[in-house]
């Protein structure tokens, strides 16, 4: 490999003077913790994902683990979630008490269906994790029918959902409680950071009291007072907060959201353009019902490729290109083997989590970033 070859990124934020702006003004402010820009990003939220509430967290991980809460799930109760997503999905449930069950997914969406997550429903599920994997959203009317019939909450892990939609909405609006992300690796980011959204305000309520230490007060409301009022903690919370830092830079990202998705979808469809003719390669795309944000842009190595997908990644790699393996597979991890007796069969998932990797897709790209990729894959003989 040669040494001025620069590594092109899988991902790279795109952060400029506009975040380092807010950043300032928050820090002369002096209030640096959750307060009026946590405030302003929650309401500026919920109105561009056309949610009721929405309430900040410190990272996706935290919002799921609030929605489980407040959604009243623990111990004795099942929760199905797709094997094939990032493990904090899972993790989750586990924290709450509840036991993650595996269903397997669409090979086409990398997401679960009503007839995956029907397939693995015991006496005991009491809620469904639902995830727009990559960004693509999931069919989101069939499982709600499935579930509503039998009092199943639908819970979804949007963590990579920002700026996808489902049948002309959001994604998100549809489900009883809803968790997002603003890790870098994601669409929009504030360093680390979440948002929980839901149509019910008790929730919504519940959520916040526990992300604060379940105070009855909180931080921002007693500092409002010379002489605070005395605060009571209601139950056992947590500190799951966002501070005022990360929420300014999301009050800009967020503006920036129709922008991100463009710019992204026009470099989508430059990959899926130059590699729809090969045999070897099958790429992800909008679903019928809806439009992804292309989060990840993966593809498929089939059996027609010359190589095998650790072999086109070695390929990429030598050539500095930084691609990924596509999503893990959280019940081959040792985390969860224990559970390994009990998994249902997931061959969609782990056909997927061999097979698939990830290009670099960021907002910044250059066409000769995108040419360097595209040479690799479609190197004759390759
Ligand atoms: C990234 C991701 C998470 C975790 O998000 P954090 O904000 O890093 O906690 C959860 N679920 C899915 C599907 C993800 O992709």
């Amino acid at each position: 490999m040669s040494a001025v070859v620069t590594r092109l990124p899988v991902m790279r934020p795109w952060l400029g003077d506009e975040e380092t702006a807010a950043v300032a003004e928050v820090i002369a402010s002096g209030w640096v913790a959750q307060g009026p820009r946590v405030a302003e990003f929650e309401e500026r939220f919920a109105a561009s994902q056309q949610v009721e509430h929405a309430v900040a967290t410190s990272s996706c991980t935290t919002a799921l683990h609030l929605a489980l809460a407040v959604a009243g799930i623990g111990p004795g109760d099942d929760v199905v979630v797709p094997s094939f997503s990032f493990i904090a999905t899972a993790n989750a449930a586990t924290y709450v008490g509840a036991r993650p069950v595996f269903a397997d997914v669409c090979e086409l969406t990398g997401n679960v269906t009503a007839h995956t997550i029907e397939r693995v429903l015991t006496p005991r599920t009491r809620a469904v994790v639902v995830v727009d994997q990559g960004g693509v959203p999931v069919d989101l009317d069939a499982i709600r029918e499935l579930c509503d019939a039998r009092d199943i909450l639908v819970v979804e892990d949007a963590a990579c959902g920002a700026g996808s939609t489902y049948r002309g909405r959001p994604v998100g609006a549809g489900a009883d409680v809803t968790a997002w992300s603003f890790h870098p690796r994601k669409i929009l980011t504030t360093g680390e950071g979440g948002m929980l959204t839901t149509p019910h305000a008790d929730w919504a309520l519940r959520a916040r009291r526990l992300r604060e230490h379940a105070m009855s007060a909180g931080a921002a409301d007693r500092h409002a007072h010379v002489l605070a009022p005395q605060e009571e903690y209601l139950e056992i919370g947590f500190n799951h907060r966002m501070t005022d830092l990360q929420a300014a830079v999301g009050i800009v990202q967020l503006g920036k959201l129709p922008e991100i998705v463009a710019r992204r979808r026009e470099l989508a469809a430059t990959y899926t353009a130059a590699l729809a003719g090969d045999q070897g390669l099958r790429v992800v795309r909008d679903p019928s019902y809806g439009t992804t944000n292309f989060q990840s842009y993966w593809v498929e190595v089939l059996d027609a490729h010359p190589r095998t997908r650790d072999e086109v990644l070695e390929a990429l790699a030598d050539a500095g290109v930084s691609a990924r393996r596509g999503i893990m597979a959280t019940h081959l991890e040792p985390a969860y083997r224990r559970h390994s007796g009990r998994v249902a069969q997931l061959p969609v998932t782990e056909r997927l989590t061999r097979r698939t990797l990830i290009l670099p897709l960021f907002h910044q790209m250059a066409a000769s970033d995108q040419g360097r990729v595209l040479d690799v894959l479609l190197e004759p003989g390759a």
